[in-house]
């Protein structure tokens, strides 16, 4: 056996098989395709690792990028590129019905697995995000992104450059809007974001006296299917 996977089992699967042989993982599958009863973790892992090897065998030599399916098959983690890589493992597989069934009760259960969504974003307040709001399964990735948004947009944002032209004192109170909001944002990188060490949600709303409205920067999380997170982040 597999082992406690690196992921949240999704609720009403098939029970822990006996043993992780084919015969028990094709009797999970053959259930699957007549009920739609989701295979059990143990099972998933094991069609991912068994398409993984003959993957791996495959591509010696060769490029070898089905990275998100050894780490499914492996410790159960769920990757951003999982789903891509077992459709592409589908499309070389041979065409039996056998094969196919295996690989859309291993889709079943990959894209039915909970996951924790972080998303960064910004919206004049009071108004929907206008730019595309990004989304992450990794916080940290999460947390880098949220800060170079800050430093990068926001004081452009708020009000315009003063390109090298202005010399205020930001800390001395004689800032121009500009640089204030650029300290602002350097204050709450350091006092809110860096001493987190819990995933948790972020944001700051920064004010512009320029145009009597403000900027909303916010990182939020919540939880969806991994099959929902990826239709969503698909590259169109
Ligand atoms: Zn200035």
């Amino acid at each position: 056996m597999r082992g406690t996977p690196e992921h949240v089992e999704p609720s009403g699967t098939q029970p822990c098989p006996d043993d992780n042989t084919w015969p028990y993982v094709r009797a999970q599958v053959r259930e699957y395709t007549s009920s739609g009863t989701l295979v059990h973790s143990q099972v998933a892992r094991e069609i991912a690792a068994y398409w993984q090897s003959l993957s791996a065998h495959r591509m010696r030599g060769g490029p070898t990028s089905n990275n998100a399916l050894a780490a499914f098959a492996g410790s159960g983690k769920i990757e951003r590129e999982l789903l891509h890589d077992i459709e592409r493992e589908r499309l070389v597989g041979p065409p039996d019905s056998d094969v196919t069934a295996t690989f859309s009760a291993l889709t079943a259960y990959v894209r039915a697995v909970p996951v924790v969504v972080y998303s960064v974003g910004k919206n004049i307040a009071g108004y929907s995000p206008e730019a595309d709001v990004d989304r992450f399964l990794d916080w940290s990735d999460a947390v880098e992104r949220y800060k170079d948004m800050l430093r990068d947009e926001a004081a452009d944002d708020i009000t315009r450059d003063p390109d090298g032209e202005c010399d205020c004192d930001p800390d001395g109170g004689e800032g121009c809007e500009w640089h204030v909001v650029e300290a602002l944002v350097a204050g709450h990188i350091r006092d809110d974001v860096d001493s987190r060490t819990e995933p948790g949600p972020l944001g700051v709303v920064i004010r512009a006296d320029s145009w009597a409205g403000s900027m909303s920067y916010w990182l939020a999380m919540a939880a969806t299917a991994f099959g929902r997170f990826d239709d969503e982040t698909k590259e169109h």
